[in-house]
């Protein structure tokens, strides 16, 4: 059982003021796993002027100067990646294979945001005026527990190519993989003040971020739910609010496409990360008169996903991360059988072989209308709802009956066709016959799935202010 006592402020890891105390359970085992201490309010506003310390210097440091750091922090992180790795396996229960993606993608992003940042002109012309864009000050990044080295890193590298400070607030349901991650951005050896990490709760840490006078944006991933409370605490103190939040995405199959590969992809996008996944694709819209062939395909498809111990590279869906999260979901597919979904596969309680650990079946219903809870509300976890349309303007219409809009898929044989249905979607990214990821690209919700962009220039732009300057030339 490991004991974490300590939150990183100012350059320097210290002990937290804050006495409030986690218990951390292997969601494999379900054991005792770690103790951690939270950072409270205090802790906050130390990182806060910390940060804020930093800042004048930081944001007169040159590109050249910030890509250095950058190349640092991924070499650092990636040093780490292996106990990255093992802690998002021993302490959120993702699969092997997830978990070294995971590891990777975060050291990652500090070279795409560095690719980014030297591409980027911070002066334009633009009319008669010359614009500079500045960095807009002392950032406050929110992370959540389902992605929680990639939520870090990946903030934290464009607020660094921007020029502002940061205070980060990572889950307090990750304090492993934070401690790993929060070591290997001190051994980059960035100036002190730069980088400051607290893990504590959200109401307490979050809060005082959200409304603290010296943080000038948040850029916050998590619920919807709560993205709406931290947008409405930053409104006194006008911080610019960036809210990447849930969804509950389409993935609509035409009625041309192969489904032996249509529906495994499908079935990726809905079940990656043990369904625990913004962007996963929980509404399948397959054409009514191929209905029964999809059902088939998935059956077979199911069958052949091995649900166990995360270690294991054969498993492809690991436990889910708590026991909140294990009754959420055992709740959701009660509901689904109460509202008269047809239960394909899966079904409520463990899968056989597996009494302990947080482990669900992966499952799908099908005879799922779009006023259903479980086709309306984020589950996030492994579970499915098929629909069925009659024309294309029909799942058009039905993709588009949500108030999230963050992702959606298109399979399709003719990519052509697959891309005209996919810029009537109303999602923030389009996945056509790929579950790839483009990280130089911008990532972000429409409707309630968001507000703002991360990654590539856009993400870069969300930590800058601009600047008019007229009168010169
Ligand atoms: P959450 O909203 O419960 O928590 C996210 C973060 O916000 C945590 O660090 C939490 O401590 C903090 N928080 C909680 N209350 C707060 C408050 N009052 N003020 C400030 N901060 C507060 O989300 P979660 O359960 O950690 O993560 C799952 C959710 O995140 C899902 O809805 C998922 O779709 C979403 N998510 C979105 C993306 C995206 O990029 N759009 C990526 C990953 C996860």
């Amino acid at each position: 059982m490991q004991t974490i006592h300590q939150t990183y402020i100012d350059g320097t890891f210290v002990t937290p003021h804050g006495t409030e105390t986690v218990e951390i359970i292997n969601p494999t085992t379900e054991r005792p796993l770690a103790r951690a201490t939270l950072a409270d309010a205090q802790d906050t506003r130390r990182a806060i002027a910390a940060a804020k310390r930093a800042l004048p210097a930081f944001a007169q440091t040159t590109v050249g100067e910030r890509v250095a750091m950058l190349k640092r922090l991924h070499a650092a992180v990636l040093e780490c990646s292996d106990a990255l790795r093992d802690a998002t396996i021993e302490e959120y229960g993702a699969p092997v294979s997830r978990a070294t993606w995971i590891s990777h993608f975060a050291a990652q992003s500090f070279l795409d945001a560095a690719v980014t940042l030297e591409a980027y002109d911070f002066t334009r012309v633009m009319g008669t005026s010359t614009v500079v864009m500045e960095p807009v000050g002392v950032a406050a990044l929110i992370t959540p527990w389902n992605s929680t080295a990639g939520s870090i890193c990946s903030k934290l590298a464009m607020a660094i190519a921007a020029g502002c400070t940061s205070v980060i607030k990572p889950s307090e349901l990750s304090p492993i993989q934070n401690r790993i991650v929060t070591e290997a951005i001190h051994a980059a050896g960035l100036p002190a003040g730069i980088v400051n990490i607290v893990t504590g709760r959200g109401d307490v840490v979050g809060a005082e971020l959200s409304t603290h006078p010296d943080v000038a944006k948040i850029s916050f991933t998590g619920s919807t739910a709560v993205g709406k409370i931290i947008q409405r605490a930053a409104t006194d103190t006008m911080k610019r609010v960036h809210l990447a939040l849930g969804g509950k995405s389409p993935s609509i199959i035409l009625d041309d496409a192969d489904l032996t590969k249509a529906v495994p992809l499908a079935l990726n996008a809905a079940f990656m990360n043990n369904g625990q996944a913004c962007i996963s694709g929980s509404r399948l819209l397959v054409p009514e008169r191929r209905l029964a062939e999809a059902i088939m395909v998935v059956k077979e498809t199911v069958a052949q996903m091995k649900v166990g111990a995360p270690a294991d590279p054969t498993t492809v869906i690991g436990p889910l991360a708590n026991r909140n999260q294990y009754e959420r979901i055992q709740n959701y597919i009660r509901l689904g059988l109460a509202e008269g979904a047809t239960l394909i596969t899966g079904g409520e309680g463990r899968p056989a072989g597996l009494e302990q650990g947080y482990f669900v079946k992966p499952t799908v219903f099908a005879d799922v209308r779009s006023e259903m809870i479980i086709a309306r509300e984020e589950i996030f976890g492994p579970v499915l709802s098929i629909l069925t349309y009659g024309s294309e303007e029909e799942a058009i219409d039905m993709a588009n009956d949500t108030v999230f809009g963050l992702h959606a898929y298109v399979m399709s044989s003719d990519p052509a066709r697959a891309k005209a249905v996919a810029t009537r979607l109303e999602a923030g990214r389009v996945m056509i016959n790929t579950l790839q990821h483009d990280p130089l690209a911008p990532f972000g919700g429409f409707k309630q799935s968001g507000v703002g962009r991360e990654y590539g220039v856009l993400g870069l732009e969300s930590y800058l202010e601009a600047k008019t300057l007229l009168g010169v030339s």
